[in-house]
């Protein structure tokens, strides 16, 4: 028999995460579920955050952008769509139904390579905002919070609140390759963001590597570039480039090799598609 417990409020979540640092939190359940249905997980005690409407919300002004954990990648794709990148992603998580139930917070926290929502956040170079029971917020940045394959900064105690970032002026796109076009884990993913005011650009990779990774010599390269005058040869370049700095494994979904080449084309065809975006798409 497993207990469930319901807050209706964050402070009574955090303060039913302190007493109860054993139980499982619930979101969505798409993750969880999974693990509950095929017997890898019996939690004795539920936490369930569904209720909370302080995870529910966005905000934005000029200086920063808050996403909700509970926010789902449907409210994101619909509500949030001139953030192209993180759009584009949310928009291929699963089917509709996943998308309805599947939440950004939940996909932060499980960690995987894979984490369509994750990619776009390394882009935005976005922190994870945790909270623990009467303590101040921790705002963890992406790459301090993602530890490895399942693996995060997040205390027993904890929850993910949100993830925010600062906005970015210039085009991004997010793109994956797996055996068909829809409902697919990325085999290899991408997701570029263009920060027109720094001349600058973030590739993060997914699925290449214990956690989501940014190529940061393919970025160095293209922001060399004259982004007025393309070209291929450079960004084929980046796309070498960054197929050498991953670090992708054989598994069931593809072969390391496979994976390099895959980084190496998306790159190669981000960078085209973003850069030919400047000027047509807000970020
Ligand atoms: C058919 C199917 C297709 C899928 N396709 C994709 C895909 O294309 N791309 C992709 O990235 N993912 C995909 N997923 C995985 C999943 O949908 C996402 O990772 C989703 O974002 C998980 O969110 P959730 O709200 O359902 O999390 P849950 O399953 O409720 O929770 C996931 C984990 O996070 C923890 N957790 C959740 N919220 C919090 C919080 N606020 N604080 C602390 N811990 C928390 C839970 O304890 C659990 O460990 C798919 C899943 C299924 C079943």
């Amino acid at each position: 028999m497993t207990e469930a417990l319901r807050p209706k409020t964050l402070e009574e979540a955090l303060a039913l995460r302190a007493a109860h640092p054993e139980a499982t939190v619930l979101a969505g359940g798409t993750d969880l579920m999974v693990g509950v249905n095929f017997g890898r997980a019996e939690p004795a005690c539920l936490l369930d955050l569904s209720r909370l409407g302080e995870l529910t919300a966005w905000a934005r002004d000029d200086n920063c952008i808050s996403v909700g954990a509970g926010v789902t990648f449907s409210r994101i794709s619909a509500e949030l769509d001139d953030l192209t990148a993180l759009a584009e992603a949310a928009s291929t998580v699963g089917s509709p139904q996943i998308r309805n139930r599947a939440t950004l917070g939940g996909n932060i926290v499980t960690a995987s390579p894979a984490g369509d929502g994750i990619a776009a956040l390394a882009a935005y170079d976005a922190s994870i905002v945790v909270a623990r029971h009467a303590r101040a917020d921790r705002r963890i940045p992406w790459d301090e919070f993602f530890l490895g394959p399942k693996q995060t900064a997040l205390a027993d105690d904890e929850l993910v609140v949100a993830a925010e970032w600062e906005p970015v002026d210039g085009p991004g796109t997010f793109a994956k390759v797996g055996p068909r076009s829809a409902m697919v884990i990325a085999v290899a993913s991408i997701c570029v963001q263009l920060d027109e005011q720094a001349h600058d650009v973030r590739i993060a990779l997914g699925s290449v590597g214990p956690t989501v990774l940014r190529a940061t010599r393919a970025e160095q390269l293209v922001t060399q570039l004259d982004w007025n005058d393309l070209d291929e040869r450079a960004l084929q370049e980046a796309g070498a480039l960054a197929a050498a700095d991953v670090q992708p494994i054989d598994d069931l979904r593809g072969t390391a090799a496979y994976r390099r080449r895959a980084v190496e084309v998306l790159v190669r065809r981000a960078l085209a598609w973003t850069l030919a975006a400047r000027g047509k798409v807000a970020a």
